[in-house]
């Protein structure tokens, strides 16, 4: 581009006032550091992952990094989560999060820094762990973040505050944080923001939705009472693999047939357990179920027709009325994730001004995966945006095109990521970010 009388005076101003790098420079700076430092501090976060709300070593390790960074770190927020705040003059308060857990995941990405680590699980067994989600580079990203923004301070104002949570994975991490009172603590963020690697997308791409990024969950269980009775002798009794069978394909028509048809929602009944013995009908059958919305109104008439459907079937079967079919909506379910459209349409134009208009990478969502990180922002409400960060070499893409290995996806024990690119880019768009923020 040749340089135009206002971008020249517009570098000079800027070089007067001491004031913004350009693109350019802060890539460079980036891809420098990631050299010097973050490429290694990868590599540990790689090799020793640890399952949720056992991220001791690596919520030790981000917070000594983040101290030698220049940020006031309190751990043990939330159990092994971390706050680090940067005063910086005033103006606005921004959080920036990364989730730091693995997964219960043998790693056979055939990596050099493949994890060998395992560690006792919830139950007491000794499983791998692996970090199959790709959370490595979010907290590599943080670092790496968190230098850029101190080495820069003369190009913002305000409050960054940088989030290390635990327990993404189990959807709990967020919601135990908020339990520990960390706007009261810390203060309420004006604006929040976090990234997702994606393995689905090609590196060099983000992310970035005016909508909703991530589906809410729930949690469904429903315990079945059936009459038991000896399996020769059906009519003695009311048999609730028959009643479960039938309220597992009359789910099926909730979606189907009470959901408007723009309206996306899922019910999987992903648990089916019920009886003992090939001539015994058994008494009772539980079905575990994951629900999924895009909003308020959907979650209301998916739980609604689970909890009718449930227990009008149990009054077809002939059951009592005590003894229909019990529905029980666990209270760990998340809410949707989604995208403040302002904040999200202002990222998005500091985002393409600086890395280029084909910069995002455009496709609809086709699952309803969910996140934890609206428990930081719905309730009070933060605006916040929640982009995605491509994993994977568009080579791979072709390859898998072309008959050769597919692409493996997030949580098997084959997932890998291009870690430099994923981290750098990660760096570069949540730094924009942050500046375009901060300012007084
Ligand atoms: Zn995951
Ligand atoms: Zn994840």
């Amino acid at each position: 581009m040749r340089p135009t009388l206002t971008t020249l005076l517009l570098a000079t101003t800027l070089m007067a006032t001491g004031g913004s790098a350009t693109a350019g420079d802060l890539a460079a700076a980036i891809e420098q550091d990631y050299k010097a430092h973050l490429a290694d501090l990868f590599d540990y976060f790689h090799r020793n992952p640890e399952l949720s709300m056992m991220e001791h070593n690596t919520a030790a390790r981000l917070a000594s990094e983040l101290r030698d960074a220049g940020y006031e770190v309190t751990e043990g927020v939330g159990d092994t989560g971390l706050v680090a705040i940067m005063k910086n003059g005033p103006g606005p308060l921004v959080m920036m999060r990364a989730d730091m857990d693995g997964l219960p995941v043998q790693e056979k990405s055939g990596l050099a820094n493949a994890s060998k680590a395992q560690q006792e699980d919830w139950d007491g067994n000794l499983v791998y762990v692996m970090h199959a989600c790709g959370h490595d580079t979010h907290i590599t990203g943080l670092v790496g973040t968190a230098r850029r923004m101190a080495a820069s301070r003369d190009e913002w104002s305000g409050t960054l505050m940088l989030i290390g949570q635990p327990a993404e994975e189990r959807v709990g991490g967020a919601k135990i944080m908020m339990q520990d009172d960390i706007w009261d603590r810390f203060g309420k963020p004006d604006y929040a923001m976090a990234f997702h690697v994606n393995s689905n997308v090609p590196t060099g791409k983000l992310v970035a939705v005016v909508d909703s990024p991530y589906s809410g969950a729930d949690t469904v269980d429903i315990i079945i009472h059936g009459i038991g009775a000896h399996g020769a002798y059906p009519h003695r009794g009311v048999d609730p693999v028959v009643l479960g069978s039938q309220i597992v394909l009359a789910l099926q028509t909730v979606v189907s047939r009470t959901l408007p048809p723009r309206a996306a929602g899922v019910i999987t009944v992903g648990s089916f357990h019920a009886g003992t013995k090939h001539n015994i009908i058994s008494d009772r059958a539980h079905l575990q179920l994951t629900v999924r919305n895009d909003n308020f109104e959907t979650r209301q008439i998916l739980l609604g027709g689970i909890k009718r459907v449930a227990q009008n079937m149990g009054r077809v079967a002939g059951l009592p009325e005590d003894k229909l079919p019990e529905v029980i909506v666990s209270d760990e379910g998340v809410p949707p994730t989604i995208n403040d459209m302002e904040l999200t349409r202002r990222l998005r134009s500091v985002w393409s001004a600086a890395l280029g208009e084909d910069i995002f990478h455009e496709e609809k969502r086709l699952g309803m995966g969910a996140e934890d990180f609206p428990f930081f922002t719905v309730d009070p409400y933060i605006p916040s945006t929640y982009f995605g960060v491509g994993g994977t070499p568009q080579a791979d893409f072709d390859r898998e095109k072309a008959g050769g290995a597919p692409v493996p996806s997030h949580h098997s024990p084959l997932f890998k990521v291009d870690a430099e690119s994923s981290i750098r880019l990660g760096v570069e768009a949540t730094v924009l970010g942050l500046k375009e923020l901060l300012q007084e």
